[in-house]
């Protein structure tokens, strides 16, 4: 028989501002598997700390959101934002689904490259990108989103010299009701920034603006700023159209979908809040199909989605280190992955699961990492059931940014795998080792 959990008892003070026990409780039940595949079994095999992909998850989700739009609008492309997570296998699923790349760098454009992407199905976009990086672009027929007049110099420079006409869009910043707004990417609407942009691109007639950009932010939890989004992008294009005759053929309104993970600034939980890939195709598609474009031409719908495709499809899986009573009479429980790898701690309240299901006995806890840190905090006050070493501890929605954002600190990343719909676990990433840390070093 198992040993029984037993703590030496003491006096806690009551923080009488805390939810009773009548109190919303948002934490989850027990969890020992992700599709089929015990958790315990994967530690096993692959260690701990690990990160878990679902390719389930990923397929369902760039097919519900493919049909929300598609059942609802003529023409809808989504290109896979690499920054959100660029591991190979997972750009290559977005890929095999039918997604085009978008790259924010020449290191992103290179890496969608190397993945089979033809580079005219390339969307380029970002704050800095080098004569280089133009180059190639432009070679390649990307599509290339201007984001500034020096960007829109040079580029104007190069296509006489290389007698090349690129295929461009600029990026669109705009009051969508979003605040603090983003106005540091891209051409400002309201200012007027942004048709003067477009103004010299006609005049000069030396890029082709095919399109227009906009990403309003990330993690909109609003359907009304798509909304917002949609008129005043629509309304840009019809001017451009008519007054310029800019062949406009694509209105990319960005990325931005909230996942259904939690902000820490939030009441409710994420699942509880965030709009459905139908609630915002609604919104979109319904401002657009009012819209009549010169020659009848129909927009194409591009989408930058990211984060709402892939946060709830990746997993962290942790094992419990220790208990500690702070001087406080909080608990605090220490695993062993840390905010080196989990970024997005910072802004999220991840939901956290464990296998041990005694909902009788949970506690608000504070769930630390490994790190030699003050701030290594998983989560500040999440309830867990008495937890004790080795027990298994999953952190969910952390698909999006941490697999790109991770960094090596005090310990090195863990390995990462993808559980196959066919039940097969593979490998997609080994773990560092210090020979990898130590090769780059001189
Ligand atoms: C980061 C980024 C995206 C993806 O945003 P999500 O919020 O993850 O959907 C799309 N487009 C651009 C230009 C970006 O910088």
């Amino acid at each position: 028989m198992e040993k029984k959990r037993y703590e030496r008892p003491l006096l806690k003070r009551i923080v009488p501002t805390m939810p009773g026990k009548t109190g919303q409780n948002t934490n989850a039940v027990a969890q020992t598997e992700i599709d089929g595949v015990p958790l315990e079994g994967l530690r096993e095999r692959f260690g701990s700390p690990l990160f878990v992909f679902s390719e389930s998850r990923l397929r369902k989700n760039i097919r519900e959101a493919k049909q929300a739009f598609s059942t609802r609008y003529p023409e809808v492309r989504f290109a896979w934002s690499y920054k959100t997570n660029y591991l190979n296998s997972i750009c290559s699923l977005f890929h095999e689904e039918g997604s085009w790349a978008e790259v924010v760098s020449g290191f992103e454009y290179d890496k969608a490259i190397e993945n089979g992407v033809a580079s005219n199905r390339i969307i380029f976009n970002g704050p800095s990108k080098s004569e280089a990086d133009l180059l190639k672009a432009m070679r390649g027929d990307s599509l290339i989103h201007i984001d500034n007049t020096e960007e829109l110099r040079l580029l104007t420079n190069l296509a006489v010299a290389e007698g090349i006409r690129p295929r461009v869009a600029i990026r669109v910043n705009l009051d969508a009701g979003i605040y603090p707004a983003w106005s540091r990417f891209g051409f400002n609407l309201e200012s007027g920034q942004a048709w003067d942009a477009l103004e010299k691109i006609a005049s000069e007639n030396r890029l082709s603006c095919v399109g227009l950009h906009c990403h309003i932010g990330t993690f909109i939890q609003t359907v009304n700023a798509y909304r917002v989004e949609t008129e005043k992008m629509a309304a840009l294009a019809l001017d451009a159209m008519t007054k310029l005759g800019l062949p406009i053929s694509y209105l990319d309104l960005g990325g931005g979908f909230a996942s259904k993970n939690s902000l820490k600034s939030s009441y409710l939980t994420g699942e509880d809040l965030c709009p459905s890939f139908d609630d915002y195709a609604e919104a979109i598609t319904s401002v657009l199909r009012r819209v009549k474009f010169p020659g009848d031409k129909k927009m194409v719908l591009v989408f930058e989605t990211g984060r709402a495709l892939v946060d709830n499809a990746g997993f962290l899986l942790s094992s419990v280190i220790t208990n500690k009573r702070m001087a406080d009479g909080r608990l605090n429980t220490v695993i062993d992955a840390g905010v080196n790898l989990l970024f997005t701690s910072f802004w999220y309240n991840h939901k956290v699961t464990t296998t041990y299901d005694n909902v009788a006995l949970m506690e608000p806890t504070t769930l630390c990492g490994p790190l030699c840190m003050n701030i290594d905090v998983i989560r500040d006050n999440v309830l867990l059931p008495p937890l004790k070493r080795n027990d298994l501890v999953l952190i969910h929605y952390v698909g999006a940014y941490n697999v790109t954002q991770w960094m090596q600190f005090i310990t090195m990343r863990p390995k990462v795998v993808m559980v196959k719909e066919n039940g097969e676990v593979h490998l997609l990433r080994d773990a560092e080792t210090l020979a990898d840390i130590n090769r780059m070093e001189h």
